[in-house]
């Protein structure tokens, strides 16, 4: 019935034999070392075709064990011209990231060890060190007392977890167990957040089954920060109609202009109303470390759940997002399902994090941000901090001394929103828009550097965001220059 096995070829069971992974480990961290010397060199955006990439892959997976020359020589000629380099100092768009050498080496132990820290006993010293490491981190952040953190991959997945715990909170629904409710007039569920809120809140509402109709978007100010007296109003408007409100979304750095909503405001409509806030400080959460930012944590103590992305202002490699939450039993109330294999004589002692969250596999990623931590110190990473503000701040004047060019809202942090708008002509919307459409696509095609737009209340807006590790006064400078330049050659074209 089945073909004789043939004479086993013992190469081709087991792993790569330790000495090639030495040989080639060694080569891949040169190969690291040059990348970063040289990154200046690449083009910040990748200017490859839709597909092209895709035409120079074979159709199906090699049948035969390949060479690591040969596979290393691909990455090389067809993947890296495909790539948009994160790690280029004069990357400018959307969050400009980057990662850094104590997180890479954190990471290939995180790969090498390969351990999954679902529960405490797959690896306490990894469950431990989480830990201590989201202490670590509430405490560099100012963020008060109360709250237990754990790792996830991003922010999105922070946020989706919070309002689930949130929608398990509702009175009388319990709709874990029960779904919703399919009766004529059950009470919808409703929640807020602001026009200028990430659209992580968006996909939440798809994801818990509370539908994006129910996701309020509450008008922002001309600062772009959440109208507190609206948001009042409509609450009280969706009681009235006997909608059930149960959450509030509040953003420290939203994502177009990096506002932040009045939080203690926010939280005390939350508490007279009894609803879950969560506060997503994704980006601007960062700033906290800064004592002059500490600030942003008011109103902090209303919070119920807490999101920031090391990966995206404290060089951590992507992925890495840390969610807190005030109330671990609650949140394990709404996540715990814990089948008999998984189940250990320590779970009552100890924390298991499978039990706070979606997936049940984690990785060890509180590795990587210990040694990051331990490496930069709290005065590293403040310095380093500081200085993406203080190089904000220098962009924001660049922009100001020149009359042909507007800034578009406050830069809070380390992003500036700005146009092109000609002193001497009068342009509308439209015409603006496509001005500053050609001068950013001009701008990117040089390679050089790679900045992104928004739209702020209808209004086109380019946006120059700052936050590698790489980026230093020269690479800003510059930056501004060709901006300029490119500028003014298109005015005279
Ligand atoms: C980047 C960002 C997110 C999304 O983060 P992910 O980690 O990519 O899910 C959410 N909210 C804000 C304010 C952000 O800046």
């Amino acid at each position: 019935m089945f073909n004789e096995l043939g004479p086993i070829d013992r190469s081709n069971l087991g792993d790569m034999p330790v000495e090639e992974f030495r040989h080639h480990g060694h080569d891949f961290i040169d190969w690291i070392c040059d990348y970063f010397s040289e990154i200046e060199s690449y083009p910040v955006l990748s200017s490859s075709e839709p597909g092209a990439i895709k035409r120079r892959l074979p159709g199906a997976a090699p049948e035969k064990s390949m060479e690591m020359e040969k596979i290393f020589a691909d990455f090389i000629e067809i993947i890296i011209p495909g790539l948009t380099h994160w790690n280029h100092p004069n990357f400018y768009a959307y969050f400009s990231i980057s990662s850094s050498g104590p997180s890479i080496l954190g990471e290939l132990l995180i790969a090498a060890l390969n351990i999954n820290a679902m529960l405490w006993k797959t690896s306490p010293a990894a469950t431990e060190l989480e830990e201590t490491v989201l202490e670590w981190m509430r405490k560099l952040l100012h963020l008060p007392e109360g709250f237990l953190g754990m790792m996830v991959d991003f922010a999105s997945v922070a946020t989706l977890c919070a309002l689930i715990a949130a929608r398990e909170k509702v009175k009388d629904l319990n709709i874990r167990v029960k779904g919703f409710p399919r009766t004529e007039n059950a009470p919808s569920l409703c929640f807020y957040c602001s026009d200028q809120t990430h659209s992580s809140i968006d996909k939440a509402a798809i994801i818990i089954g509370v539908g994006l109709e129910n996701l309020r978007k509450i008008e922002s100010d001309k600062d772009f920060r959440m109208r507190t007296d609206l948001l009042e109003e409509r609450i009280k408007e969706d009681l009235k109609n006997g909608h059930k409100p149960f959450a509030v979304v509040a953003t420290i750095g939203t994502t177009s202009t990096t506002s932040i909503d009045p939080i203690p405001e926010i939280g005390k409509i939350c508490r007279k109303y009894n609803l879950w806030l969560h506060v997503d400080g994704a980006y601007g959460g960062n700033a906290s470390i800064l004592p002059e930012y500490s600030g942003l944590m008011d109103g902090l103590e209303y919070a119920d759940s807490y999101v920031i992305n090391p990966y995206k202002w404290m060089s951590m490699t992507i992925d890495g997002s840390l969610f807190y939450f005030r109330d671990p039993d609650f949140v394990e109330h709404a996540f715990s399902i814990v089948p008999e294999y998984l189940k250990t004589v320590e779970s009552q002692h100890v924390t298991d994090y499978m039990n706070y969250g979606i997936q049940l596999g984690r990785r060890f990623r509180a590795l990587k941000l210990w040694f990051l931590l331990q490496y930069f110190g709290r005065d590293g990473i403040v310095n380093r901090i500081r200085e993406t503000v203080r190089l904000g701040r220098l962009f924001q004047s660049l922009v100001e001394e020149n009359p042909d060019f507007e800034i578009m809202a406050p830069a809070p942090f380390s992003v500036v929103c700005f146009r092109f708008n000609p002193r001497n002509e009068t342009l509308d919307e439209a015409k603006l828009e496509k001005l500053n459409v050609r001068l950013m696509d001009e701008v990117n095609n040089t390679g050089k550097i790679f900045i992104e737009h928004t739209k702020l209340k209808g209004r086109y807006t380019l946006r120059f965001a700052i936050g590698n590790i790489r980026t230093a006064e020269r690479h800003i400078r510059s930056a501004w220059k060709l901006i300029a330049d490119c500028a003014e050659k298109l005015v005279h074209d």
